[in-house]
């Protein structure tokens, strides 16, 4: 059964974090599920025959987007389904819109994200026209030591998901490796999004989502 305190705490959390977000320039929206963080998404966020990149991310998994960005209304470059991986990669970087989840989200509006190859870090600091993060209240932190706790302590579990032959994916640990399948590589900082007027939407849900 749902904890109506921990909703309640978790709907605040989300709505200051907003505020800093919208005060930096971002377009934010709160969302109680993932149901509502998707119809946000496809009814108000991302309009249809645009070009649409992804970031790998638990969270879209959860929205279950992969199925409406198929469906024809879209042109997605579908990095899961693809022989050539990297190339839809690389051409995704000049999509018209980006999707992607967060690793950390700070109370100050700051938005933390540790890449392997920096497909999706790449495209979030610089090609789409416009990028669309949605994450879960689980994603936010006080500040910018939290969230890179955070980014490192999710690292093994992003490994095990990606299976990546590192240490760490064995035994949850991190011993810092130096072997081509480390993923701890490309850190991007997003301090302010108000370089491009309307370009980084924030969808937050108040629910765990991802990791
Ligand atoms: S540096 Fe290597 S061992 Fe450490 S978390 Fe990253 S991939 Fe794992």
């Amino acid at each position: 059964m749902e904890n109506e305190y921990r909703k309640w705490y978790g709907e605040k959390r989300c709505r200051k974090a907003l505020e800093s977000f919208g005060e930096k320039g971002w377009n934010t929206f709160y969302a109680e599920t993932p149901e509502e963080a998707k119809t946000i998404l496809f009814d108000t966020c991302l309009p249809k025959n645009v070009s649409v990149g992804l970031g790998g991310s638990e969270t879209l998994k959860v929205m279950n987007v992969l199925p409406v960005l198929r469906n024809g209304d879209y042109r997605l470059y579908d990095r899961y389904n693809t022989a050539d991986h990297f190339a839809v990669c690389r051409e995704s970087l000049m999509a018209d819109y980006f999707l992607t989840g967060a690793n950390a989200l700070t109370m100050n509006g700051e938005m933390v994200n540790l890449d392997c190859s920096g497909s999706r870090v790449g495209a979030m600091a610089y090609g789409p026209a416009r990028i669309i993060v949605a994450a879960g209240v689980n994603k936010i932190t006080a500040g910018l030591d939290e969230a890179m706790a955070r980014v490192k302590a999710i690292a093994p579990m992003n490994c095990r998901r990606n299976s990546h032959k590192t240490p760490c994916a064995e035994t949850g640990i991190c011993l810092d490796c130096n072997i081509p399948d480390r993923m701890c590589n490309h850190l991007l900082i997003t301090f302010n999004a108000k370089k491009f007027a309307g370009k980084y939407t924030l969808i937050l849900v108040n629910e765990d989502l991802g990791f």
